[in-house]
């Protein structure tokens, strides 16, 4: 346990966006405590990088590491039909010229270890096994602290004039208080396994994302990591997927049935270790930030994975809210007002991956027919895709995406309680 109780900024998990937000703060001079609840290595889901992740790693120093490391390389993601039509690879490098338009796919026990790393030769100071049991408040309400369990079960109290909420879907700081808001028709779930030996395409297409379709029910990832190993997993609507079932071996066994690239490209592989379920429904927390207290990645919003985003937008949080809290330290005003602005912006890009992902499950949308109809649309798409959805205007996209699907209204959040 550290020696001190009092800290700049407690940072609750060190996933992505708590390790950035502790890295890039530690770096600016501030005393930084992360809490995290496991020992690391460990496992975690979220294995395919959007492109734009390149510019937030950038920041933290960490491109190189990333080449040194023997992460697949990612250059682009493509499309297949049930019946195993297979779409040409959409390749970054052909919308934009830059390093980020290679990006990686990442075996997260090791990416994470690295992002602590960084955070603790950055000066964060790091407990690991250590779970925040529950936040502290004072009789306004402003939260000012933490109580932490420490390995040997015994608690701990922390205090700072601002804790950042990055426990990912385990919300700590909020889950329990009424700030949670479901998206209705994002509410999916997940089955996913590993396979050894499995089917790669060839050449630089060997490290491709593929999004295989199963037949109006939902889509299956193919992401190849080292060592001959493939994760792949489908998403469905729960009513769907354990319609007959609840072994999640046979509800993979039987989706595989439904796509013939995944059957074909699985015939020759072997699957191994457990198979994993999630009820991974997309939700948005009401407001971002208290009075002392500010959420970022999965702890504030979780989008369906369809297209790799939840790496991307933990990364760009944990940096949007470090930038926010120093500004904050610096004013000497850590109240939910401040971060008024660290909401809107981080809001602004969500809701563009949004309204992609509710494009992707409607029916009557294909982005094949609606480039077709607004070829002028495919770069402004491909920003979308590759992740640039912080500064641009998608107003003319949205506007042609409508032709086909229904989009959603905004979810209503506000900036503090
Ligand atoms: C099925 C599925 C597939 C996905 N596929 C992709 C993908 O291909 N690409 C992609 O970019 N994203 C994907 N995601 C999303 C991705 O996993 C998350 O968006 C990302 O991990 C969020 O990072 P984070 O730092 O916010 O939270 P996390 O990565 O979840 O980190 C949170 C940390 O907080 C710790 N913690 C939790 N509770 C406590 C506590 N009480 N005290 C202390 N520590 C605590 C946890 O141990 C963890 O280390 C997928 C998600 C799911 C469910």
């Amino acid at each position: 346990m550290p020696a001190n109780t009092h800290y700049d900024v407690i940072i609750i998990g060190a996933g992505p966006a708590g390790t950035t937000a502790a890295a890039l703060l530690a770096e600016k001079g501030r005393r930084v405590l992360v809490l995290e609840k496991e020992k690391f290595p460990r496992y975690h889901i979220g294995e395919s990088l959007m492109p734009y992740c390149w510019f937030t790693l950038n920041r933290l120093g960490l491109v190189d590491e990333m080449h040194k490391r023997a992460f697949t390389k990612k250059y682009s993601v493509q499309f297949v039909t049930p019946d195993g039509h297979q779409s040409q690879p959409f390749y970054f490098f052909q919308h934009y010229d830059h390093p980020s338009a290679v990006t990686w796919q990442i075996e997260r026990s090791e990416f994470d270890e690295i992002m602590l790393a960084n955070a603790r030769n950055k000066g964060a100071e790091v407990c690991e096994q250590t779970p925040v049991q529950r936040v502290l408040k004072d009789d306004s309400g402003r939260v000012i602290g933490v109580e932490a369990k420490g390995p040997d079960g015994a608690s701990f109290h922390f205090y700072a004039p601002v804790t950042v909420d990055c426990s990912g879907r385990d919300r700590v700081a909020k889950g329990r208080e009424g700030w949670f808001n479901k998206d209705p028709m994002l509410n999916k779930m997940a089955v996913w396994s590993y396979w050894r030996g499995a089917k790669r395409d060839p050449g630089i297409d060997a490290g491709n994302t593929t999004v295989a379709y199963v037949e109006g029910r939902g889509w299956f990832w193919y992401i190849p990591l080292k060592d001959d190993v493939i994760s792949v997993g489908v998403v469905a609507e729960k009513d769907y997927l354990f319609s007959d079932s609840k072994d999640p071996a046979k509800i993979m066994e039987r989706e595989i049935g439904r796509n013939a690239w995944i059957k074909e490209h699985l015939a020759g592989g072997t699957q191994f270790g457990e198979y994993w379920v999630t009820a991974e429904f997309s939700y948005r927390t009401k407001h971002p930030a208290q009075d002392g207290l500010l959420l970022a990645g999965d702890a504030f919003a979780f989008l369906d994975p369809v297209f790799s985003s939840g790496v991307f937008l933990a990364l760009k949080s944990g940096e949007l809210a470090a930038d926010a809290v120093d500004a904050a330290l610096t004013a000497g005003d850590t109240s939910g007002a401040r971060f008024e602005q660290y909401g809107a912006t981080l809001c602004r890009g969500i809701e563009n991956m949004r309204k992609l992902v509710y494009a992707f499950y409607d029916e009557n949308f294909s982005f094949g027919k609606m480039i077709k109809a607004h070829p002028e649309q495919r770069g402004k798409l491909t920003d979308c895709l590759i992740g640039d959805v912080f500064e641009l205007d998608f107003t003319e996209l949205h506007g042609a995406m409508r032709q086909f699907a229904e989009l959603p209204a905004e979810l209503p959040y506000g900036y503090k309680v």
